[in-house]
């Protein structure tokens, strides 16, 4: 048996390595011309890919390493030398993609074996048997296939034992969130990021790279890549998250402050998404350190964390699994605006959009809260379609796969569907103000919602909660909201509409 090892498949303890020392590993070239992906992902998978080939030929595996333009092309390749060869592979996390490879495989005389995927920390019958216990039948449960991320996380804490003494969550809270809200004073630094310098194969798929990619989106300089390649490099840079960053992790992880795109963020979804770390060792340094007497690791910061990381992550995987196809189509607001050209150009007077927009075009990254309160904020109560933002966010970021950006994008960052969220995640330009200072330095009146100069997140706000009253007011948690919709008198709806118009004519010719 052969393992075929996918470009985001690369933890060289998985366990079909510990079976098989013969690798498959393809490089498709054309594939990455699917959407003009960010020039630092494509460096940062393909340069992660011929590390973990020579590190497993290094081990001793036998690696066939082939460039193809598709996977038919290398597949063709392949059994041409190894004729009715059988491969086994981790099912990929994207819907669809393992059946269409395995097909791919039996097209041309091959046997292909899908097995567990070992990039994540629980299994689709460790997810059934949740739902199973929750009876399925309430919102949120899954019986009406909605699904609520507390419920799962605190159930993967007492079947895993995570940060658990005994029956109890570690510190008695299970959720330390209202520790996790501050926004660091006027003269922080964020601490250092770790930092790789580029060596010769990475800077030789750079080339490459900025060579035939010539026209994807996002900046190519490789002075701003900051990504790790190879596993001992993601480890280097757990271990340094663990020891400079996660005490600040914890109070500023929804902070967003002028010039900082990382702030104290573990920046390791590249590194998980991609295979060099596993979900469970990551959890595990962050929970041995708050278990470490002479280490700095407050449990606001490693619940905070280990939230993340077997909450959300582990959460989104499963909602999608079960989601889709639905998903990739699920649109129940409506919404068909293109998204506001300043996405692409990242030219807008907004401080907040245009320093969202900027990370992701320089680095490929931004922060959960740029992502979710700006940049999918923003897109939501304009009224962009949901499925261009999720292309947006597929080709523009280093850790997008679909299996992760759809439920972010489709289910948390838009209310396409509710089927990870009972309510929108849509804010007017309080949030931004609150958890800023971005708001300091805007032309912008964040605090004015019409009439010339005013925030785009006011009246947009508004107009959006208007616009889908039928929908949202019945959703519950938006009660106070309405309460506040309801207080509004002919007069200012009108002047709220009148400037709605105007921004989003304004979106649309690019002078937001
Ligand atoms: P930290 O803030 O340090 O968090 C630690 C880890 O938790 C992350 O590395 C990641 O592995 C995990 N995590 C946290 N939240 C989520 C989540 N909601 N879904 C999955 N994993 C999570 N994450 C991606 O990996 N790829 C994406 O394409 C992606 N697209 C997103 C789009 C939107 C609109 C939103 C709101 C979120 C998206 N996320 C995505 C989730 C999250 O924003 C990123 O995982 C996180 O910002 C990555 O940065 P970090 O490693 O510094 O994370």
């Amino acid at each position: 048996m052969t393992v075929w090892l996918l470009g985001d498949q690369l933890n060289p303890n998985a366990a079909p390595l510990q079976h098989d020392d013969h690798v498959l590993m393809i490089e498709a070239h054309g594939f990455a011309e699917r959407m003009p992906y960010h020039p630092q992902k494509l460096t940062l998978v393909f340069s992660a890919m011929r590390h973990a080939r020579d590190s497993l030929r290094e081990a001793g595996y036998e690696v066939t390493y082939v460039e193809a333009e598709s996977f038919g092309e290398g597949l063709d390749r392949y059994f041409e030398a190894n004729q009715g060869d059988a491969l086994v592979l981790q099912r990929p996390a994207s819907h669809g993609a393992g059946e269409r490879l395995r097909d791919m495989v039996v097209d041309r005389g091959g046997h292909c074996t899908l097995v567990d995927n070992d990039g994540f920390l629980t299994s689709h019958e460790d997810w059934d048997e949740w739902v199973d216990s929750r009876g399925g039948s309430t919102a949120g449960d899954g019986g009406d296939g909605t699904y609520r991320q507390e419920h799962w996380y605190r159930h993967v804490r007492r079947e895993t034992g995570v940060l658990m003494d005994g029956d109890d969550p570690a510190g008695g809270e299970w959720n330390y969130d209202d520790a996790n809200r501050e926004t660091p004073p006027d003269d922080w630094s964020p601490p250092r990021i770790p930092e790789f310098e580029p060596d010769a194969i990475t800077r030789e798929v750079h080339e490459f790279v900025t060579d035939r990619y010539d026209d994807h989106w996002g900046g190519a300089d490789l002075a701003d890549f900051a990504w790790p390649v190879t596993r001992e490099q993601a480890l280097h840079a757990l271990e340094q998250f663990v020891e400079v960053r996660l005490p600040e992790f914890g109070p500023y992880q929804d902070a967003m402050v002028e010039g900082e795109w990382a702030l104290s963020h573990s920046l390791l979804s590249p590194a998980i998404n991609l295979g060099l770390l596993r979900p469970r060792e990551v959890v595990d340094a962050v929970v041995d350190a708050y278990r470490d007497p002479d280490a700095d690791a407050p449990i606001n910061a490693v619940e905070g964390f280990v939230r993340q990381v077997i909450g959300w992550r582990e959460f989104m995987r499963h909602v999608y699994r079960e989601s889709m196809p639905g998903m990739d189509e699920a649109n129940q607001l409506d919404q068909t605006r293109d998204l506001p050209e300043a996405y692409w150009t990242g030219e807008t007077e907004m401080t907040c959009l245009s320093e969202a927009v900027k990370h992701v075009r320089d680095r490929g990254y931004a922060h959960h809260i740029e992502r979710l309160m700006v940049l999918s904020n923003f897109a939501l109560i304009y009224g962009a379609d949901p499925h261009e933002l999720n292309r947006w966010f597929h080709l523009g970021f280093v850790d997008a796969f679909h299996w992760v950006t759809t439920p972010n994008v489709v289910g948390m960052g838009t209310f396409a569907t509710d089927a990870v969220s009972s309510k929108p995640y849509a804010s007017s330009a309080n949030y931004v103000n609150r958890m800023s200072d971005y708001c300091s330095s805007c032309p912008y009146y964040h605090t004015k919602t019409t009439g010339e100069g005013s925030c785009p997140f006011n009246a947009l706000y508004w107009d959006f909660l208007k616009d889908n009253e039928a929908i949202l007011r019945g959703t519950g948690r938006m009660g106070l909201m309405y309460s506040h919709v309801d207080d509004k008198d002919d007069e200012e709806w009108a002047a709220i509409q009148e400037r709605a118009a105007e921004i989003r004519e304004m979106g649309d010719d690019g002078t937001l």
